[in-house]
């Protein structure tokens, strides 16, 4: 017999002590098991009544307003921020044409970003995904390999995606794919028919198969594909794909074929245009991309080109504090929290730049710092109730940075 005061779940009856929690309403209690499968009925029944999913509002969004949210996160960048925006806002435009076969059909306008690592390329892509509301995945080139070898296979991207999207297919199918690190399957060698790099140009390939949008069976837990294993088909012709390398020694392709290298440097044909030699990524076009070793194939799958500047001192230091979730506004926050106001001197931001700079860590690298020299303060501040403020000197800043380890904050970015 069940005792007095045992409480029952008034979903399936099921008592207290048979379930892992029971949790108790004004006049009804539900048990946790009845929560979830209360949970998947929503689920299912929501999911079917969904709108297409994928940005609810992109047409009500115009370029000029996603360069705005974009400056909200992103600092500088001002001519990748602008393509970008253009190739989103034309994108999804696509999208919602793509139903009407008498329409001339706009194609994909899939990106690359070139830009030194460390520089925003795939925090331009996370946040244009942010404002979109689409599932984004990240992956990595350099892991890719075609199937059948040691590696990941290809379709291993879209089962990120798939996991990010909640395996919403729907919802996946107008995603944001950010690959990074593309020009490290480049060929070798520009010249097909000297090179055997079968790695670099099989994993092109096979790419090329997604960004032409194409239904793939992808495996829902990734993995190697085996044929026991339910496949879920997921159609890439509407997945934005965003690739960003660094494509180091590019600059010299551009300088050739801009004949910098010759003395009266500029701009082919041109003589008034001259040449910013100091940063020649700005001039990057389709044809350097194939010079470095990507496919003419994969080159005009991915019509949208454009670069980032390296960050100078002044960058980075507008990237410790303006952006929205700046490391100093995410620092001053944590602080609050034990009522502690912290405040930075001008001269403790100018040393954090200076030593992120003087180590090439680059703005991964400010974070790191920051952590370094705050450490202490973090550790002994929420015992001592009595200190209600602390305020970073450049004196302070550069006392605690001489104990950080510079070799582990090297690692850590
Ligand atoms: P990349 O993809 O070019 O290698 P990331 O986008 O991953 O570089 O940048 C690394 C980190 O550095 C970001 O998470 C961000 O905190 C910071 N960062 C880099 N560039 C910028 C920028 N232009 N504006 C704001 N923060 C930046």
């Amino acid at each position: 017999m069940a005792k007095k005061n045992t409480h029952y779940c008034s979903f399936c009856g099921r008592p207290e002590s048979e379930t892992d929690m029971l949790i108790s309403g004004m006049e009804a209690k539900i048990c946790n098991l009845c929560a979830d499968q209360a949970n998947l009925i929503i689920k299912e029944e929501l999911g079917s009544k969904k709108k297409p999913c994928g940005p609810h509002h992109h047409n009500e969004l115009k370029p000029t307003e996603i360069k705005a949210f974009l400056d909200t996160y992103v600092i500088g960048q001002e001519d990748a921020k602008k393509v970008l925006a253009v190739a989103v806002y034309n994108h999804y435009k696509r999208i919602s044409q793509l139903f009407d076969e008498n329409e001339v059909e706009i194609e994909k306008s899939n990106i690359i970003l070139v830009g030194e690592t460390g520089t925003g390329k795939t925090l331009l892509a996370k946040t244009i995904a942010r404002m979109l509301h689409v599932p984004f995945a990240i992956a990595d080139a350099t892991v890719l390999t075609e199937a059948g070898y040691v590696g990941e296979d290809v379709e291993s991207i879209l089962t990120r995606l798939l996991q990010a999207a909640d395996y919403d297919v729907p919802s996946a199918e107008k995603g944001i794919i950010f690959i990074d690190e593309i020009d490290k399957i480049a060929r070798k060698s520009d010249n097909p028919s000297i090179t055997r790099d079968v790695s670099g140009e099989g994993v092109q390939q096979a790419l090329l198969k997604l960004l032409e949008g194409t239904a793939v069976n992808v495996p829902p837990q990734g993995g190697r594909k085996h044929p026991e294993q339910k496949m879920i088909s997921v159609d890439t012709k509407n997945i934005l794909f965003i690739a960003g390398g660094a494509f180091q020694g590019i600059e010299r392709i551009i300088a050739n074929r801009l004949r910098t290298n010759v003395v009266g440097y500029s701009v082919a044909g041109s003589k008034d245009d001259v040449v910013d030699k100091e940063n020649l990524l700005q001039y990057i076009s389709p044809r350097d991309l194939k010079g470095f070793g990507l496919i003419p194939e994969i080159v005009g799958r991915m019509p949208v080109l454009t670069y980032l500047d390296p960050l100078d001192k002044e960058a980075l230091k507008r990237i410790l504090t303006e952006p929205k979730n700046a490391i100093t506004k995410q620092f001053e926050k944590l602080f609050g929290m034990d009522n502690v106001q912290l405040t930075f001197e001008d001269g403790a931001l100018d040393l954090i730049v200076e030593k992120s700079i003087e180590f090439k860590l680059g703005a991964r690298g400010l974070r790191s710092i920051m952590e370094g020299i705050l450490i202490d303060a973090m550790f002994e501040l929420p015992g001592k109730k009595r200190v209600k403020s602390l305020n970073i000197t450049r004196d302070y800043a550069e006392e605690k940075f001489t104990r950080t380890n510079i070799t582990k904050l090297k690692a850590a970015v």
